[in-house]
């Protein structure tokens, strides 16, 4: 019996592929894998996990229920787990996770600690969380979480701050649900986060739908992206 029921409809598995197995991820990552109880990657994970893993630029544009939130975790824990286990552990923001909502922020963090769940030292945070107080996630921010997760706004306030910067460490920016961040008026403050920035990171777009507007926020992230187009939202 499966240890846990999957809540992917059975047409968004990859049943065909070889598995978790076949997509070089890092061992204690399959492990945490497993013991979610998943056994096929969903297609949008099959698709974008090797070509993050080559270091590409991901467009993806899938319904929801698909399995983005992993698409987009795995490669980057995978990253960020190679690298330490290289020795570059020097404590230092590696990734930044922009998400529309401060539940969905929750919902990020709980699947990046599913799958770090045999890596402890993969440390995230969801700056948005409202049991913080403002000298609290000043203290989280100084001991320099490898993954922040943060709606635009909050992240925006503790770059301005001078709280935390993203300028020489960052390797990996997703923005999740771009058409929600976009319609939810949060434009403006993407580009001044935008501007904190190195010159050179890997990026992931994931979007339910695709509008001009994230056509031109692709314009603004992603560097010759792949670009996966699967199921449109079901009508
Ligand atoms: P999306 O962001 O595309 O809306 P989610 O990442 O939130 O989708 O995933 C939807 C649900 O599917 C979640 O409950 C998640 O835990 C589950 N899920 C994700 N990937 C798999 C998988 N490979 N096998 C089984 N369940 C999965
Ligand atoms: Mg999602």
């Amino acid at each position: 019996m499966a240890a846990q029921q999957s809540q992917v409809p059975t047409d968004l598995l990859d049943t065909d592929s070889a598995g978790f197995a076949s997509l070089d991820l890092n061992a204690r990552l399959l492990r945490a894998i497993a013991k979610l109880g998943f056994n096929h990657p969903t297609l949008v994970q099959s698709s974008a996990i090797p070509l993050a893993l080559q270091g590409k630029d991901i467009l993806a544009r899938a319904r929801t229920g698909s399995g983005k939130t992993g698409a987009y975790c795995m490669p980057v824990v995978q990253k960020i787990l190679l690298a330490k286990e290289a020795g570059r552990s020097a404590p230092a923001v590696r990734a930044l996770i922009l998400v529309p909502t401060k539940e969905l922020a929750e919902q990020v963090l709980k699947h990046v600690k599913d799958l770090t769940l045999y890596a402890k030292e993969v440390v995230a945070i969801n700056l948005g969380s409202s049991d913080q107080s403002t000298a609290n996630q000043r203290a989280i921010l100084a001991e320099k979480p490898d993954i922040i997760i943060a709606t635009p706004s909050k992240i925006l306030a503790q770059l301005e701050a001078g709280n935390v910067v993203l300028k020489e460490s960052l390797e990996s920016l997703v923005i999740d649900e771009a058409d929600l961040i976009l319609s939810y008026g949060y434009d403006e403050d993407v580009r001044k986060v935008l501007s904190h920035l190195p010159k050179i990171y890997q990026s992931s777009l994931m979007s339910a739908t695709m509008s001009d507007d994230v056509d031109a926020l692709k314009q603004l992230v992603l560097r010759n992206p792949a670009i996966l187009k699967l199921s449109e939202a079901p009508a």
